[in-house]
């Protein structure tokens, strides 16, 4: 496994390369099992697969968030280097940002709800940087998790807006045996925190579980009520959309593809999960 730093690094890395297929994961580190299922996935299916690592600082609208990001380089490499992939690619802040700049980009209601509206100014610096990263690696397939439902729509939207060769690879999302979503975030909950967090997949579930014997209006209404009898969970939404569209969903009919969405904090941790209903 080779380990790129620079601008150059890559350029000249891509220019050797003559692979009929490049997978691409990109990451802002302190992996885990989902990050590595991705790699995975991208190795099963391309002859190289390389791997970004870098928390890029135009996708945070809070600066808590990104000064609080875990950091766990070293032991990142020792995961990545266990595996078979070509190349890591760690940039510093001022490789991939001469200048502070960030793009926008409009996507109608999927840029605009959810995530967007609770993050705002979010998804453009996650353009920003999925443009700079696909222009550099130029990949053949691009491996994202459903765990981030919106940024993969988005980011498959972008791709497609653009007219752009990058193939975009949902992956399903890995969790805890007690059901939280794995996430990066996840280091900063207690021990306590951690268990109890797995509400917030049991209530998606018991969604999904009712969803023959209600509406989506009135299943928001009831998850929103079982969040409320645990004060340390403060949820920010919970929402049931069509998962094309992102819009609300008023009758089931509506949709092939139910989505309930929801973002909670715990312990000042921001949580955010999804299931398909
Ligand atoms: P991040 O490092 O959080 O930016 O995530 C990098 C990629 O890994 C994104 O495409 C995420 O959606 C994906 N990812 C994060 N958590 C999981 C998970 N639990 N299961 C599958 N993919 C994930």
């Amino acid at each position: 496994m080779i380990v790129l730093q620079t601008i150059q690094d890559i350029l000249n890395w891509r220019n050797e390369q003559h692979k009929s297929s490049l997978g691409f994961v990109p990451t802002m580190g302190a992996l885990h099992q989902g990050h590595l299922s991705l790699v995975d996935q991208s190795l099963a299916e391309n002859e190289a697969t390389i791997v970004s690592i870098f928390v890029n600082p135009t996708q945070f609208n809070d600066v808590n968030d990104f000064n609080n990001y875990p950091h766990t380089i070293e032991k990142d490499l020792a995961l990545l280097e266990e595996l078979s992939i070509s190349a890591v690619f760690i940039p510093s802040v001022s490789e991939m940002y001469p200048e502070m700049e960030k793009e926008s980009f409009y996507a109608s209601i999927l840029t605009e709800t959810l995530e967007a509206k609770m993050r705002p100014g979010h998804f453009d610096g996650v353009i920003t940087i999925i443009r700079k990263l696909f222009d550099l690696v130029q990949p053949t397939k691009v491996y994202l998790g459903e765990k981030d439902f919106q940024q993969l729509s988005i980011i498959s939207a972008w791709v497609k807006k653009e007219n752009r060769s990058e193939v975009i690879v949902p992956c399903p999302t890995l969790r805890e045996p007690h059901g939280l979503a794995m996430s990066s975030r996840n280091v900063r909950l207690s021990e306590t925190g951690r268990k109890k967090a797995s509400l917030i997949y049991q209530i998606l579930k018991a969604t999904k579980e009712q969803k023959h014997h209600n509406s989506p209006a009135e299943l928001e209404v009831w998850a929103r009520s079982e969040f409320a009898l645990y004060p340390e969970f403060q949820l920010e939404y919970f929402e049931i959309i069509d998962a094309h569209s992102f819009a609300p969903l008023a009758d089931w009919a509506d949709s092939d593809q139910a989505l309930a969405v929801t973002a909670v904090f715990l312990e000042g941790v921001r949580l955010i999960d999804n299931l398909r209903l």
